[in-house]
């Protein structure tokens, strides 16, 4: 036992009890249920194996481990300039986009980074979040103290800007002043994307009112509708204001092995209290080279093969597969009768409640008369209520059978 004084905001977290309760419900259903066959969709984890391409660079990496000549030691806190170049001249100069690899930080992965850029801005930002929301960001902001207390509505320092059927799930710009805005297109947990003229709309809030959008693209290699925005920075103006994160979970199946990156444009900067200016990108880097060592050399060799013909190649079929379910299963919920929004340029699915149900209620239908998964919209935030979130990350015949189920599902 110790009197040492820890965080006191980690007492403010409540426990995610929605999500234990589902967990719960959903294995006590499994016990009394021990012939039900239940497809889970609700896994926000990916289920294909790693492309070839990937294995084979990864297994190199592993044989360069095992000779004096190619042995790796401490490698860049960076990230190699391999896979920095990759990343610029495919994702971004490919994209006709201006990112320099001194501006691309590697990493093991966004919700890392995600968290960790929480330690760059002062405990006095003020924080906006679009609402149902990645609860990441939240939680990040109430650990370092920004968030302020919970109240029904959610955390009273934070701005929540819903995202809903009435607002086309388009997040209003906040009306009150703010300080750091996390947006994340294609969105986790909607489905749903931003048009470059709304993304425009918020770049220019930010540069008007000198503020930073922190956008989170891990879903953006599942857009296929053309001329949604990929990345903030297609934006004029947006290497001013906006610090994006990325992610090989999803575009690459990476969630086990773990890499992402973020951007930090040079020429970003925030305000010390002194009123001196600091650059962003050179308060990361000082961040990263002091408190992480890089991600393994083996898995930045993976990640640099997503960028070969093969590799692209390999893991845009992968995600056409996802994609595929995504359609099947929004095609079996109009079926059904059911509002559903999201699933073209996502793999979720984001299906309004039927009359008389709020989310947990009809999560609990789902399960008990089609022996289907899902999670409840309210877990993301206050106006995720009267929603549950489906994904099309579940093997293709689990998928399918689920399409089917719901499809018949019949009188709601
Ligand atoms: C899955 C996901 C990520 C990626 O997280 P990793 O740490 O890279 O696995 C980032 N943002 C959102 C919204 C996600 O759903």
């Amino acid at each position: 036992m110790s009197n040492t004084p820890v965080n006191d905001n980690f007492a403010l977290l409540p426990d995610s009890y929605l999500f234990s309760a589902v967990g719960a419900e959903v294995a006590h259903f499994r016990d009394s249920h021990p012939d039900a066959r239940i497809i889970s969709l609700g896994i926000g984890d990916v289920t294909r194996p790693i492309a070839p391409a990937v294995t084979q660079a990864m297994r190199r990496a592993v044989d360069d481990m095992a000779s004096a000549e190619t042995f790796r030691g401490y490698g860049p806190e960076q990230g190699y300039m391999f896979l920095r170049q990759a990343i610029a001249d495919v994702d971004y100069a490919g994209r006709g986009m201006e990112i320099g690899s001194d501006e691309i930080f590697i990493s093991d992965g966004a919700k890392s980074d995600l968290g960790n850029i929480s330690d760059i801005f002062s405990r006095d930002c003020r924080v906006a979040v679009t609402d149902p929301v990645y609860p990441v960001y939240v939680d990040s902001n109430v650990m370092a103290g920004r968030a302020g207390q919970l109240t029904s509505q959610g955390w009273n320092r934070i701005t929540y800007l819903p995202c809903t059927e009435a607002t086309d799930f388009i997040p209003r710009l906040p009306e009150t002043p703010v300080d750091l805005i996390y947006l994340c297109y294609p969105n986790n947990p909607t489905g749903t994307v931003l048009s470059a003229a709304r993304l425009k709309e918020f770049v220019d809030y930010a540069r008007e009112h000198k503020c930073i959008i922190l956008y989170d693209s891990a879903y953006e290699a599942f857009i296929s509708t053309p001329g949604v925005p990929r990345s903030i920075y297609e934006i004029e103006g947006a290497r001013e204001v906006a610090i994006e994160f990325r992610s090989f979970s999803k575009t690459a199946g990476f969630t086990g092995l773990r890499c992402g990156y973020t951007v930090v444009p040079r020429g970003l900067t925030g305000k010390c209290a002194d009123g001196s200016m600091l650059s962003l990108r050179d308060i990361w880097l000082r961040r990263q080279t002091t408190k992480f060592n890089g991600a393994s050399y083996i898995i930045q060799r993976g990640a640099e093969a997503v960028y070969t013909p093969e590799g692209r190649s390999q893991i845009q079929a992968v995600i056409a597969d996802y994609m595929r379910g995504a359609r099947l299963l929004k095609a079996a919920c109009v079926q059904a009768g059911l509002k559903t929004f999201g699933g073209t340029d996502a793999p979720y699915l984001w299906v309004k409640c039927p009359q008389g149900y709020d989310s947990q209620a009809f999560f609990r239908l789902l399960l008990e008369r089609l022996c289907i998964v899902s999670t409840p919209g309210s877990g993301f935030g206050p106006a995720g209520e009267g929603y549950v979130r489906l994904t099309a990350f579940n093997t293709e015949a689990a998928t399918a059978e689920a399409a089917r189920r719901i499809a018949a599902i019949g009188e709601l």
